[in-house]
């Protein structure tokens, strides 16, 4: 009976993330041309925090905002899962991607450690195998805001890992790109510190039909992190740099379908 019941949930769940099963047959895609930004977090759901009253998601919606104009300037149709300070289900924020029929979809978190000194930027793609012990951790701290099920995606549910593969995979080859310029383009500087570019299965990038990363662009809990987080300075430097990520996914896509002039505006 209990074993009914996992399964049931695990199935809601898996339905949740999916938002219907990828495989229709399109017409030949047309160019890059909107991208879904989702700020981490909202409302009730605080995310982490850091030393004045520093919250999590606070931050990501304002780095998200900054990108969005950024992107916007770029002639690109641009969509934000919150634009305030309330929660959004998960869901809701993969309907909204998938709805709009996305050309990219970038999470914006940031970081907290129990160890202060942990600093740093990380990119991640999905999958349902963690990098390492502190991937699949983050991973489930994450997904806990959007619910006990979503929790257990990192806990290697054999039902959730086979759906997570086969989301994950047909995007793949183009979430692994982008995670690696968007990681080369905000972590190149001395003052913060690349943890690179790894993989977790987080829901919210599970549940997408398109190549999505979640962006870690800090941590709260190291002193030197929140201090520039708190900053617009940083916050611009992050924005500009996955901006300027984007433009070079945007012309390596666009070029990929053979269109001229790729990212050269419309
Ligand atoms: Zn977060």
């Amino acid at each position: 009976m209990y074993a009914c019941m996992a399964l049931g949930s695990t199935l809601a769940m898996a339905t949740a993330v999916a938002g219907g099963l990828p495989g229709s047959v399109d017409a030949a895609p047309p160019r890059f041309g909107t991208v879904v930004i989702d700020a981490g977090h909202g409302g009730g759901d605080h995310g982490a925090s850091g030393p004045g009253g520093l919250l999590e998601k606070d931050v990501v919606l304002d780095v998200a905002e900054r990108l969005a104009r950024r992107l916007e300037r770029e002639g690109l149709d641009v969509r934000l899962t919150r634009s305030n300070d309330a929660f959004v289900a998960l869901d809701e924020r993969t309907r909204l991607a998938n709805e709009a029929d996305a050309d990219l979809f970038i999470s914006i978190h940031a970081n907290a450690s129990t160890y202060r000194r942990v600093r740093g930027i990380e990119t991640f793609f999905a999958s349902p195998e963690a990098t390492d012990e502190a991937a699949r951790e983050l991973a489930q701290a994450e997904n806990l805001a959007f619910g006990s099920a979503a929790a257990k995606v990192s806990d290697g549910d054999p039902l959730l890992a086979i759906l997570g593969d086969m989301l994950a995979n047909e995007h793949l080859t183009a979430s692994q790109e982008f995670a690696r310029i968007a990681q080369q383009e905000i972590a190149r500087v001395e003052s913060a510190k690349s943890r690179g570019v790894k993989q977790a299965p987080f829901v919210v990038l599970m549940g997408v039909r398109m190549p999505a990363v979640l962006v870690e662009i800090g941590f709260l809990t190291n002193h030197g992190d929140a201090r520039a987080l708190a900053g617009d300075t940083e916050r611009d430097r992050l924005a500009r740099g996955l901006a300027e990520a984007v433009a070079s996914f945007r012309q390596r896509q666009d070029a990929r379908l053979g269109i001229a002039g790729a990212g050269g505006g419309r």
